[in-house]
């Protein structure tokens, strides 16, 4: 199904990308290949805290994250990651860790092999390994700490982060062509030339293909869908995807949507980030809940059952309207963890909650139940539709709860198992 997917949204043939494995324990997470678009996240506690880190993992793991990057910035982060997946181990929680590495990520690899290990998967970012003669050889620690704990690893470069003598190199051999590209151009090239280069050299020294996955991120839009149509054409590894930096609440949510839809659709990504700054007291989940609304609404994957309603109108009589469809949309998010289990294939649902004739029983008879409520003038009664036929009508101060009722009985009869006879 979601192979098929990739390709449905590709247009064509979705990119035949290698495949790669990243597992904790029994649970093996492939990336790549023909794996659906996996959702991965990024606590923002000190990895220090092992039990507030241990707590975020597990939130984001709980609300769809697949993969959790965490940073391993000092040898106390370092010393704190073994706890921290022992935490989650004793809360039945396997989402694989990943480290992110910057500046020591040589030392810390070497000097804390507890860490090493028990991390799933490690963040290389070749724009700070080390300068001059350091870089290849700090690069090259951090490869053999992956062959010698059978670790994954992403190549992430970060135009934030990128290798400025890699980029200065290009710029100079630039400005001796005689049609040089433009300052915007290699720095497309650099960043590419950095993540493929860098992982030539891994490969080099002996990691599998396909156990290098790449990315480029950058926090523009249009420079993100060039950057990525052009690794997508150039190499097979598997990408990780994400519009670096995307910023707060609606400007964060629209500018990586916009991005990674292009992309998606394309069949460019494998995993995705979406990088919200969350606001004072904000959830860090919201940043799965958006990577999970972006690939639900391409019909890449599908997370939870579907709400479609009107935006209400003059024609819409009450906030009634408002409120049943959020009171549905509250209901149907809060029951999925338990009903992923109990009733499989119910994250495909339509519902409909529409606010008037005009539109109401036509969008009802699509979804698999749908409620169309009474607009201005019409009759106080709200008919309900399943499988496109109306089966009953609402009526009084009780359609909200009787509509619940109603989904419940549904979900139950199409999804949960048979009852023996
Ligand atoms: S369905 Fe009715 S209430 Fe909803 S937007 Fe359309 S006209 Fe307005």
């Amino acid at each position: 199904m979601d192979s098929t997917a990739k390709t449905i949204a590709a247009g064509t043939q979705a990119r035949n990308s290698l495949q790669a494995r990243i597992r904790w324990q029994d649970n093996i997470v492939t990336v790549g290949g023909d794996a659906p678009v996996r959702i991965q996240s990024m606590t923002n506690t000190d990895t220090v805290d092992a039990v507030g880190t241990a707590i975020q993992v597990k939130e984001l793991a709980l609300a769809g994250s697949e993969l959790v990057r965490i940073t391993v910035n000092t040898p106390e982060a370092a010393q704190a990651v073994p706890y921290i997946r022992e935490q989650l181990d004793r809360m039945g929680i396997s989402v694989p860790l990943i480290g992110d590495f910057h500046y020591n990520g040589h030392r810390l690899l070497s000097e804390f092999p507890d860490c090493a290990q028990a991390l799933s998967k490690y963040r290389i970012n070749p724009g700070n390994v080390g300068k001059g003669d350091k870089k290849d050889k700090q690069f090259g620690q951090m490869i053999e700490a992956a062959l010698r704990w059978d670790k994954p690893v992403r190549i992430g470069v970060n135009w934030g982060s990128l290798d400025q003598e890699l980029l200065a190199d290009m710029m100079d051999s630039n400005s001796r062509l005689s049609l040089p590209l433009t300052a915007k151009e290699v720095m497309y090239k650099a960043l590419i030339s950095s993540a493929v280069g860098s992982a030539e050299l891994a490969q080099s020294m002996g990691m599998a293909a396909n156990q290098i996955l790449i990315s480029c991120k950058v926090s523009g839009v249009q420079d993100l869908v060039a950057v990525y149509r052009e690794l997508g054409r150039s190499t097979r590894y598997p990408l990780h995807l994400g519009l670096t930096e995307a910023g707060m609440g609606t400007k964060g949510t629209v500018a990586s949507t916009a991005a990674l839809s292009v992309l998606l659709q394309e069949g460019i990504g494998d995993t995705i980030r979406i990088s919200l700054t969350p606001a004072p007291g904000e959830s860090r989940n919201q940043e799965v809940v958006v990577a999970a609304e972006i690939l639900q609404a391409l019909g890449l994957r599908a997370f939870v059952p579907s709400v479609t309603a009107c935006p209400g109108c003059g024609r819409t009589t009450s906030t009634t309207f408002q409120e049943l469809t959020q009171q549905i949309d509250n209901f149907l998010r809060d029951q999925m963890p338990v009903w992923r289990a109990q009733y499989p294939g119910v994250e495909s649902l339509k519902v409909a909650v529409m606010g008037c004739i005009v539109n109401g029983p036509g969008e009802s008879k699509h979804a698999d139940i749908g409620i169309s409520l009474p607009g201005t003038g019409e009759a106080p009664a709200a008919p309900v539709y399943i499988d496109g036929e109306k089966r009953m009508t609402l009526r009084g101060e009780a359609i909200a709860t009787e509509f619940q009722t109603v989904v419940e009985n549904y979900i139950r009869q199409r999804y949960g198992a048979p009852q023996p006879s």
